[in-house]
């Protein structure tokens, strides 16, 4: 089946009490049963709930998995990721990534005898020599936010593989629509369904999905265990954000570009941060590896202030200040007060994460208002 259909019809049945075409809000903490243990397969909202499985099958059919499990948000996703190691395990990681994963990986989980080591994956004999036998999971993130950078899945899982070390692979950026990593051989891919899968700026939750049963086994006891599960509401919405999935990122997809090319062109914009130009060290893998090079574009002004790209993020009308992605409406960001103000600007401005940058989350409005909003702020 392709992707646009799949979109649609993913984890649609019609309800079996009811034959109501769209999966209800089952609101219910609990299930009556028949007798002790006799039950429908539902007994405990936090273990399962029809709503939240109905998600999860879309979830798992849309990144071509097997499993999905949907979380109260992605870094509850993430999180459960982790707790799959014991003290003294290893994880490589990127060292360009959502400032909210570091955070948790440097706050929460270093303190419990976890070792992450941050290197940039864009070259993956990095994460070659990074690996040690202690090394049990490799966590990407591609194209990164906020800089776009792009690590060639394939290469990673290859060097994962042949040592048994599980490849997890954060895709919100990209969306199913655009990266399927499971596809290129990675065992997880995580998401913050609160961008593009939901789509619409209304709902916080994350997603696992995977191909092994086990794995799937160890990581629906961590849901359960740990209880950050979404509420039936939200995966209701997420099930409908689902559907335009594939038209909407068409259109981020179509507007991206055309925006990134603006800006490029301008007189007062430096370097633009964009997978989709032929120069960006990571073209030939986006191109690879990704069908569209989505709607995340962050630049620097030639004028190189904070004071100045403060003055352009608080000019837009169209865009938005405002922290998050992939929703219908455009966003502008500065990530080093906003989004990444976890990460010790030293840190930052080493990995290339300058204090001018700005990051734009491009919407499906028309091009044309938007780069008319855009070209009034950078004045
Ligand atoms: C937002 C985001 C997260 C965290 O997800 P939440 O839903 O906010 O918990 C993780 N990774 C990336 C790339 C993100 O943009």
């Amino acid at each position: 089946m392709k992707a646009a259909t799949k979109f649609i019809h993913a984890g649609a049945h019609p309800d079996p009490s009811t034959g109501a075409i769209m999966t209800p809000v089952y609101q219910t903490s609990t299930y009556v049963q028949e007798a002790p243990g006799v039950n429908k397969g539902f007994e405990y909202a936090r273990s399962q709930n029809p709503t939240r499985k109905a998600l999860e099958e879309a979830l798992a059919v849309i990144e071509n998995g097997k499993f999905g499990l949907a979380f109260s948000s992605g870094v509850a996703a993430t999180d459960a990721v982790i707790k799959l190691l014991a003290p003294g395990d290893e994880v490589v990681c990127a060292n360009d990534m959502y400032g909210g994963t570091y955070r948790l990986f440097t706050k929460v989980f270093e303190r419990f005898g976890i070792v992450f080591k941050y290197v940039d994956t864009t070259d993956v004999k990095n994460v070659a020599a990074a690996v040690t036998e202690k090394t049990k999971l490799v966590w990407l993130e591609t194209p990164t936010n906020p800089l776009m950078n792009v690590t060639d899945i394939a290469a990673v899982a290859a060097i994962t593989r042949s040592k048994n070390i599980l490849l997890a692979v954060d895709n919100t950026f990209a969306s199913p629509a655009l990266q399927n990593p499971l596809d290129l051989g990675a065992d997880i891919v995580m998401h913050s369904v609160t961008k593009y899968l939901g789509g619409h700026s209304d709902v916080i939750q994350g997603a696992l999905i995977m191909n092994d049963a086990d794995l799937r086994e160890k990581l629906y006891f961590i849901q359960k265990s740990c209880g950050a599960v979404p509420g039936p509401m939200d995966c209701f919405l997420v099930l409908r954000g689902i559907k335009t999935l594939g038209v909407r990122m068409k259109a981020h997809c179509e507007n991206g570009a055309r925006i990134a090319h603006w800006l490029r062109n301008h007189p007062k914009v430096g370097k633009v941060y964009w997978p989709g130009f032929e120069d960006h060290p990571g073209y030939a893998v986006a191109k690879k590896q990704m069908k569209g090079f989505g709607g995340m574009i962050s630049f620097e002004l030639k004028n190189d202030s904070v004071e100045e790209a403060k003055r352009v993020l608080s000019s837009t009308h169209l865009f938005s200040l405002a922290e998050s992605l992939g929703g219908v409406e455009s966003l502008i960001n500065h990530p080093a007060s906003m989004t990444h103000a976890s990460i010790p600007r030293e840190e930052r401005i080493k990995n290339g994460l300058s204090d001018s940058l700005i990051r734009l989350s491009v919407g499906i409005e028309d091009a044309d208002d938007l780069i008319e909003d855009l070209a009034k702020a950078i004045g």
